[in-house]
């Protein structure tokens, strides 16, 4: 039992490396799973008939969000490690011209590419020499750790996001949203959605978790230093 204690506490102290871990977490989110799909799990059995077919209210075929997909990380991933790298036109060349693939080998060589340059962003993520926070030189503000903004994406969910996701996707702008079930439906399921909707209607004085306001002038005083900031990156 002593053993054990002292182990424990020698744990304890061991000083945390951050950047191990945040590339760590980084490397876990390109993974995939968790909270969401993995690629692959999409991908694996989708029935070979249905490749190049249109599901109504959707622009676009499985195939077309297939190699949407590869061109746009195979765009970051050489952008992020390429000075000469130049971006296809957008948003023409980052969709395939036709519903389908070819034949059944152009779906596999997209499937394969995906997977092969997705190694390659996790390789570059992984490597202690890459920094992650500096703005990349060649960019316009963009680092590896974040580009923020989706201009021009459309994003494709499950079910209408929960407010925490909701605000992610207000900050990064996609253009367009496209979700299956209800934010009621996911209350139903246990997931309460609905009541966090609800309690953003309240004053917040009056929520269940009650808000307090404190020190506003102090607060201010942060804002407008931001506000007076020449070298920052706008939202
Ligand atoms: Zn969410």
């Amino acid at each position: 039992m002593k053993k054990k204690l002292k182990k424990t506490a020698k744990k304890k102290s061991k000083p945390v490396n951050h950047d191990l871990a945040l590339r760590e977490q980084l490397v876990s989110l390109l993974k995939g799973g968790e909270a969401h799909v993995h690629f692959m799990d999409a991908i694996e059995g989708f029935p070979e008939a249905k490749r190049g077919a249109f599901v109504e209210g959707f622009r676009h075929t499985g195939w077309q969000l297939l190699e949407h997909a590869r061109i746009a990380q195979w765009d970051i991933l050489e952008f992020s490690r390429d000075a000469k790298h130049v971006s296809p036109g957008f948003p023409e060349s980052y969709w395939p011209k036709t519903p389908g693939p070819q034949d059944e080998a152009a779906w596999a060589k997209s499937v394969q590419e995906f997977q092969h340059d997705l190694q390659e962003m996790i390789k570059l993520v992984k490597n202690q020499k890459t920094d992650l926070c500096s703005a990349i030189p060649h960019g316009q503000g963009q680092t590896i750790l974040r580009d923020f903004q989706l201009t021009g994406c459309d994003l494709y969910t499950t079910c209408e996001p929960c407010p925490m996701c909701l605000g992610a996707i207000y900050w990064a702008r996609p253009t367009r949203i496209f979700y299956a079930a209800t934010a009621t439906d996911a209350a139903g399921a246990g997931f309460d959605d609905a009541f966090i909707y609800d309690e953003l209607k309240i004053a917040p004085a009056g929520r269940r978790i009650p808000m307090t306001q404190l020190l506003r002038d102090d607060s201010l005083a942060v804002f407008l230093a931001w506000k007076q900031e020449e070298n920052k990156t706008p939202y």
